[in-house]
């Protein structure tokens, strides 16, 4: 192995030596994150701002083409207003940030720094909504949220991090029901043609759904380590805010009702899923649609005559096409760069040196198979996005293939627990319905309820910890 490829190799834990260190070493050496002087907040470098900026005006889109608009919300919410429903504070209380001073002055009333914004937007939407005519209201916000976090972990878990909210309010249960469907299928077809990771959708358990809503759907991926990371979240909150906060509208009726309403959120939790989903021992592995830099030009022996013209004449073909690419002038030699380029996990590399121009070809290299190929220098820019599209179908298939690799089922404990500590990964297996038995399953084995998927399985009819009679199947796994 030569010298500067075993440094780089060295410089990343391998997955299963130690997943978490892999996971460490790989933000850090590609340059997504680093740590402020206030735990548990993070700054997104570039890198992966780039990436957020990507997934914003990929869901963005998705937001509108379904009738939604953006809004802004203040950052601040008077303590009064988050005590108004009783269930919501109870579930934020532990890890909300205060603000009680306004410059050297006290502040007559307490203020914290949104964890979630219902009920700044429910105290908004109380005078905005009057009529009929005024439903439904479809709107979203791009901002960040603060929890106060124990133990963080950068993109997974951090005290600050940057979403997504859709607050949504309806004439009816069924519209809001139907709304909070609608947005998890923009979010599963997002999760999958966007980020090229396969995800389990359903219902969270009454213990794991969202603090002050009637249903929580889910959806939930699979990550290396046999792990569950949640993905985003689709909320029917029923009309539990819009009775506290007085959000009524005039029916047709003549008649006074309260509306039904909806929140759903992603954020940048997603850049984790895309990291322990794709990126394997060499580093970073991105999914094209959300790769910053999609395909990486290096100049092969660039100080020859005529090599970085033809290089920037290729990069300038590239960019023409749509295509985020960039050319590799640093004074390195091409090995580090072969490294650097797959570490960083830029899906295509197109390698042009003085034997390739002779030849009229270039020379290329798929970051997801390492697969090495040449194809013709003529017309090779308009055939990068379709190389592009294939490196997307077979992140998604290999994702796809792995999960179901590691999703067991399990009709006795025993294969449960060894499922979920041994194999590690998904167990579907049927659940009783009650709550002190997935509170006893969780202290025995660690896993939780990831969600009662749509997609049901007959596994017989008992719980498989508890013995009584089930009927609905739940994925469990260890989740981040
Ligand atoms: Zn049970």
């Amino acid at each position: 192995m030569a010298k500067q490829q075993k440094e780089f190799v060295e410089a990343i834990t391998s997955q299963k030596e130690d997943f978490a260190k892999w996971y460490t070493d790989v933000i850090m050496r590609t340059d997504l994150v680093d740590y402020s002087d206030v735990k548990g907040f993070m700054v997104l470098k570039p890198y992966s701002y780039g990436i957020w900026e990507l997934i914003q005006h990929e869901m963005d889109s998705r937001f509108k083409a379904t009738g939604h608009k953006n809004a802004y919300f203040p950052l601040l919410i008077p303590e009064s207003l988050l005590k108004k429903e009783e269930e919501h504070v109870e579930g934020f209380a532990p890890e909300v940030a205060w603000v009680t001073h306004g410059g050297h002055e006290k502040l007559a009333e307490r203020l914290v720094v949104r964890p979630t914004s219902e009920t700044i937007i429910c105290s908004m939407y109380a005078k905005w909504i009057q009529s009929y005519r005024d439903l439904p209201l479809l709107l979203n916000q791009w901002c960040s949220v603060v929890r106060w976090e124990k133990s963080t972990r950068p993109f997974l878990r951090t005290s600050e991090f940057l979403w997504q909210e859709g607050h949504t309010a309806h004439a009816t249960y069924e519209d809001a029901q139907e709304e909070t469907i609608r947005m998890l299928n923009v979010y599963q077809d997002f999760a999958e043609n966007v980020l090229a990771i396969p995800v389990v959708t359903g219902q969270k358990s009454q213990k794991e759904k969202f603090a002050g809503a009637q249903h929580t759907y889910t959806m939930e991926a699979l990550m290396h380590d046999g792990k569950a990371l949640q993905m985003g979240t689709s909320h029917n909150l029923g009309q539990h805010f819009a009775k506290v906060f007085d959000i009524e509208y005039l029916d047709k009726d003549g008649k006074l009702k309260n509306v039904y309403q909806t929140s759903w959120g992603t954020s940048t939790r997603m850049i984790g899923g895309i990291i322990m989903v794709h990126g394997d021992d060499r580093g970073l592995v991105l999914p094209p649609k959300v790769a910053p830099i999609q395909v990486a030009v290096l100049p092969i022996a660039m100080h020859k005559e005529g090599v970085l013209d033809k290089n920037r004449e290729l990069l300038e073909a590239i960019r023409l096409q749509g295509i985020r690419a960039e050319i590799d002038e640093r004074d390195q030699s091409a090995g580090w760069k072969f490294n650097e380029w797959e570490m960083k996990g830029v899906p295509l590399r197109v390698e042009l040196g003085p034997k390739d121009i002779e030849n009229g070809v270039a020379t290329l290299v798929r970051r997801d198979t390492l697969e090495k190929f040449t194809l013709p220098l003529e017309g090779l820019a308009e055939e990068l996005q379709g190389l592009l599209d294939d490196v997307h179908k077979g992140l998604l298939e290999k994702a796809r293939a792995m999960r179901d690799e590691r999703t067991y089922t399990a009709v006795s404990f025993d294969e449960f627990t060894e499922g979920i500590s041994e194999k590690k990964g998904f167990v579907k297996a049927m659940w009783c319905g009650e709550r002190s038995c997935e509170d006893e399953i969780k202290e025995k084995t660690g896993a939780t309820i990831r969600c009662l998927p749509f997609a049901q399985e007959e596994l017989g009819s008992k719980c498989v910890h508890c013995g009584k009679e089930a009927g609905k199947m739940a994925y469990f796994a260890k989740a981040y």
